[in-house]
């Protein structure tokens, strides 16, 4: 892959001393950890992806991250690379420079918990830290298919909903390293159904993983025949790769979920037309390995409840290039190219306001 490709605005990256070639890159996610070497190209020389640890603690939990990450880092030294640092990122935000972790909705138990002195312990070095799906749209904007692309929105879809936004080569992060919490947007005010972060009727509700399967599992109640009845009347689990294969098999239930879903995620897209007029809308997180069952939807919301105006300016919503190791690569990037997309020198890592 040429790294020389368009950064929008922004110097090339160049090719660096040997010992910055490469940089790990690690995302932490509620049920994922994965870690990536990465080289100055984007692309993904070693990678492994292991189960979130587990824990009584947060401080149990992140000695555990920490010490899978020093495996990883500990092979690919054995294999000759020498990384010049490590990015890890996390679903949620991160506050000051001790890195406390805030709103942890999908990792409760590391709720206030300060990650960076018991990673440096371990890990020592150049660390860098920031939030997933920032690091994701960085990683789309260097390597992938938003290289060149001045104004960039990178919504992830996954057991949570996020956006990453790119605007004139600069990272909007005015909300804890973030262009804010996507997932909260209230959508669905009929609906009204309870979200994780105690609000009603989000946008996560309706088209998040978890969103979807729950909506799935309401329709099949109502419906009392199909593929998804028929596993409930069973008292079978029904999860949401479940939901995806039914919709695929015909099942009205899991069908209207996905339509419904794909709906609310065109009506966000469109309110988000406004705010940042994106030339380039890419789609990533786990969600969107459904894309056979999301993607048409999305547009077709978009194009109807969208302003023509915004949309004329839209020059496309296509599917990330980096579908499983995009906000991995984004946090290598935050290593070896530091001084792109940031107006300071550590801005992911923000500071409170209040
Ligand atoms: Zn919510």
């Amino acid at each position: 892959m040429d790294a020389s490709v368009g950064v929008a605005g922004r110097g090339v990256p160049k090719a660096g001393r040997p010992e910055e070639a490469t940089a790990i890159g690690v995302d932490l996610g509620a049920s994922r950890l994965k870690c990536a070497l990465v080289d100055r190209a984007g692309a993904v020389l070693s990678s492994a992806v292991l189960p979130t640890p587990e824990g009584a603690t947060g401080i149990e939990i992140a000695e555990r991250i920490a010490g899978e990450i020093a495996g990883f880092r500990d092979g690919v030294r054995g294999a000759g690379a020498e990384p010049a640092g490590i990015g890890i990122v996390v679903p949620y935000f991160v506050e000051g420079p001790d890195w406390v972790q805030r709103w942890t909705t999908n990792l409760p138990v590391l709720e206030g918990l300060p990650l960076r002195p018991i990673l440096a312990e371990r890990l020592g070095g150049e660390m860098r830290t920031g939030n997933d799906v920032s690091a994701a749209v960085i990683a789309e904007h260097l390597f992938g298919r938003g290289r060149g692309v001045d104004r960039l929105l990178l919504m992830a879809i996954g057991t949570g909903i996020s956006i990453g936004v790119i605007v004139h080569g600069e990272l909007l992060q005015y909300s804890w390293g973030t262009a804010g919490d996507t997932g909260h947007l209230v959508v669905d005010t009929e609906g009204l159904q309870p979200c994780t972060c105690g609000g009603l009727g989000c946008l996560e509700t309706v088209s998040s993983g978890w969103g979807l399967r729950a909506e799935a599992i309401r329709a099949a109640r109502d419906a009392h025949e199909g593929i998804l009845a028929t596993r409930l009347e069973k008292g079978q689990p029904i999860s949401t790769a479940d939901v995806a294969s039914a919709a695929r098999q015909g099942d009205a239930a899991a069908i209207r979920a996905f339509e419904r879903g794909a709906f609310f995620l065109g009506a966000a897209l469109a309110s988000y037309l406004q705010l940042f007029s994106p030339q380039l809308i890419v789609l990533s997180g786990g969600v969107m390995e459904s894309s056979d069952l999301l993607l048409h939807g999305i547009r077709q919301s978009l194009q109807r409840v969208a302003s023509p105006s915004r949309l004329s300016m839209l020059q496309g919503v296509e599917v990330s290039a980096f579908p499983q190791m995009g906000a991995a690569i984004g946090s290598a990037s935050l290593i070896m190219f530091p001084d792109l997309y940031l107006r300071n020198p550590s801005p992911m890592e923000a500071q409170p306001t209040t």
